[in-house]
């Protein structure tokens, strides 16, 4: 655990989340700034920075992330109409918090997957 690291205290129960699955490995909680009507942020309760740094360090935790974000998806009633997993990665992508989580979203049609 990271004492720095905002998800690692949600792990740790520090800070409150709305958690919607849980597994050994993974938490998935509702984002607290939901851009759709379903934001799920699904995380490995091990730190890792990002998703590149994940998937070399412990391929089958990334593996179990995306189990989660599957299982996720069917609980919140997603499958049908799709959805949107998405990682942000870096500064370009606007990577706000260090510790990897994808990003479930949902429940309305999302777009164009980038403004112009
Ligand atoms: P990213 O820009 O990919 O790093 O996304 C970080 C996400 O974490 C944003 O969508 C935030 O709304 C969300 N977030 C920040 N703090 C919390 C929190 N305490 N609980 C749940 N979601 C959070």
């Amino acid at each position: 655990m990271d004492n720095e690291c905002l998800f690692c205290r949600i792990v740790a129960g520090e800070i409150p989340a709305a958690v919607v699955h849980e597994t050994d490995t993974t938490l998935a909680f509702r984002d607290i700034d939901p851009k759709a009507p379903v934001h799920v942020l699904v995380i490995p309760k091990h730190h890792h920075a990002d998703v590149v740094a994940l998937a070399r360090a412990d391929p089958q935790l990334a593996a179990d992330v995306l189990v989660a974000a599957a299982a996720v998806a069917d609980a919140e009633g997603l499958r049908g109409d799709g959805f949107r997993l998405l990682f942000n990665n870096g500064g370009y992508a606007g990577q706000e918090v260090f510790h990897v989580h994808a990003h479930v979203l949902g429940g309305r049609p999302l777009g164009p997957m980038l403004a112009r």
